[in-house]
């Protein structure tokens, strides 16, 4: 996605419990990192990237026992919290889970840090520019931290999985009194009890592997859209990508979880799930006692009475045509598919380590739209991995248009520390990167402008998801495609699929007139 995609999508303002007991006699709250050693090699250290990196036979356990300590339940009363979100849905979705352990203690949401007792920075190690956006924040709450020494600044996410990050903040940020990894958000009463009472800053970062911990608390963002998790982690080790390192080995909810949590999502009046995962067609992969795989899921959410359902983000390697056939019923399976490619070049592709070529890629693709003639595709693109050649990157131009892509998030490749291709010696200068990023975004907008006018006169189905920024006598919402739809209407429509029928298009929104008498209606 390029900027002018994410503004338009920036437009829009917007407990369950399970007898199954862990196998483990302590409540979750009561145990200590010792509890935890046998699955997690290093507790109260910093975390080590090449503990990260491997990965053990251990069985995953998945834990039904989390409960707030009972000294920390009204902890918060009277006091105030802040988490300032950067990155990809997971950690959108782990803020909600935050956001509903400290409600849980007493504490209340604020939009501002300067009438917050916490903030976190739950942060994102992707690429280098959103580490340094963390650092700049990290530097502007100092002077608050020196106005009100009781405030309680942690940062937490994917860059505090990594040494060097953790060692910076040791070294550098004395006034940041909390630093805590992805694997360590149950433990976030036990945590800030530390920060409360200890002068000393707290570390906890496990570097591998990671349990399942169910029945967490959450406070979701809105009462329309919600994200389930399905899988947590990722084995697949791309050559560029930290994300193993940070979110541990890959582990799949089990099925029951998960259903009953979309079930009471259902039955809350949600519209729309999105089921997320770094690599979602791995899911039920790593279960040994039942064959249950994306396929069987899908299949399973098709029963639930709830409209709408994505997921999110497939690896083209492990989606299989028992998924396709799946998602070609129908239903409340929605026809969009995002299907991060990364180039277009196999030899690229196979420095990336992404054990597919070109050809497998398009071939999956013509599977899909065989099957799924209506089909959405969208997609990520890294330009500039090291040393590709303009020819490379030529072929990647030429994917893009052969798919026929709606939509792509398109990044200059940005080394990570302790990744393979960050070792290597990169002939690409920085300029011409950027040229390559500029003509890419040029071919996303050309191509995302032409499927927006197919639009024109046809009436399309809007989760209306509230009131444009910029005006609010204007509804928007998304189409079963994703794409962003602004009309007038009714504020009580809000949280409702409405027809509407489009008059206008843009390169990434449509403009329309709400739809009195409902007509069946498909999506071009
Ligand atoms: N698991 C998903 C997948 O494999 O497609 C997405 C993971 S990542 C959060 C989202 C995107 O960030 C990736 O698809 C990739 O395009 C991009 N990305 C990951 N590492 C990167 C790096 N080192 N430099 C630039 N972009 C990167
Ligand atoms: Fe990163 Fe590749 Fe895993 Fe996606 S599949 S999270 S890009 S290692």
């Amino acid at each position: 996605m390029n900027e002018e995609q994410r503004k338009q999508q920036a437009q829009i303002n917007q407990d369950q419990s399970v007898d199954r007991k862990s196998s483990q006699d302590k409540p979750l709250s009561e145990k200590t990192s010792e509890d935890f050693a046998h699955y997690f090699q290093s507790t109260y250290e910093p975390p080590n990237i090449n503990k990260a990196r491997k990965r053990y036979r251990e069985e995953v356990e998945v834990h039904y026992d989390f409960e707030i300590p009972e000294d920390m339940r009204s902890i918060g009363e009277g006091r105030k919290f802040l988490i300032q979100t950067y990155g990809c849905q997971m950690n959108e979705h782990d803020t909600e889970i935050m956001a509903g352990i400290l409600t849980n203690m007493g504490y209340e949401a604020t939009m501002t840090p300067d009438d917050a007792d916490i903030v976190l920075l739950n942060t994102c190690a992707i690429r280098e520019n959103a580490e340094n956006r963390v650092f700049g924040e990290i530097g502007h709450l100092k002077s608050l931290k020196r106005e009100r020494p009781d405030l309680i600044i942690g940062v937490c996410g994917c860059m505090s999985q990594q040494e060097s990050v953790v060692n910076r903040i040791m070294e550098k940020h004395q006034h940041v009194d909390l630093i805590f990894g992805t694997h360590n958000i149950h433990r976030l009463p036990n945590l800030v009890k530390e920060a409360m009472f200890s002068k000393a800053q707290v570390v906890e970062v496990w570097s591998k592997e990671g349990d399942i911990i169910e029945n967490l608390p959450k406070v979701r963002h809105g009462k329309i859209k919600a994200w389930v998790n399905i899988m947590y982690g990722c084995d697949k080790f791309c050559t560029y990508c930290i994300v193993p390192m940070t979110r541990g080995k890959e582990r799949s909810r089990r099925p029951e979880d998960i259903i009953q949590e979309v079930r009471h999502l259902a039955a809350e009046g949600y519209k729309e799930i999105t089921l997320l995962g770094q690599n979602v067609n791995a899911n039920g992969k790593d279960f040994e006692d039942i064959d249950y795989t994306l396929a069987n899921l899908m299949d399973d959410m098709r029963k639930i009475d709830i409209p709408r359902v994505r997921f999110t983000t497939s690896h083209p390697r492990d989606f299989d045509d028992e998924l396709i056939n799946v998602l070609a019923k129908g239903g409340n399976l929605l026809d969009h598919i995002h299907l991060p490619v990364q180039s277009g070049s196999s030899h690229i592709l196979r420095k990336m380590n992404r054990k597919y070529t070109r050809e497998d890629y398009l071939e999956l693709v013509r599977k899909i739209k065989a099957a799924i003639p209506n089909v959405t595709l969208t997609t990520d693109i890294i330009v500039g991995f090291p040393n590709e050649t303009d020819e490379q990157f030529e072929e990647t131009m030429t994917l893009m248009e052969e798919v026929g892509f709606e939509a792509a998030y398109t990044f200059i490749y940005s080394p990570r520390e302790g990744t393979p291709a960050a070792a290597q010696k990169d002939d690409i200068p920085m300029d011409v990167k950027k040229e390559r990023l500029q003509r890419l975004n040029k071919l996303v907008n050309d191509q995302s402008a032409e499927s927006m006018e197919s639009y024109l006169g046809k009436t399309v189905k809007v989760l209306v998801e509230g009131t444009s920024k910029k005006d609010d006598t204007v509804l928007a919402g998304y189409t079963e495609k994703n794409k962003v739809v602004n009309f007038k209407g009714p504020k009580d429509i809000i949280g409702e699929i409405v027809d509407v029928k489009i008059t206008e298009t843009r390169t990434w929104s449509l403009n329309g007139e709400l739809v009195e008498e409902t007509a069946e209606v498909t999506e071009v």
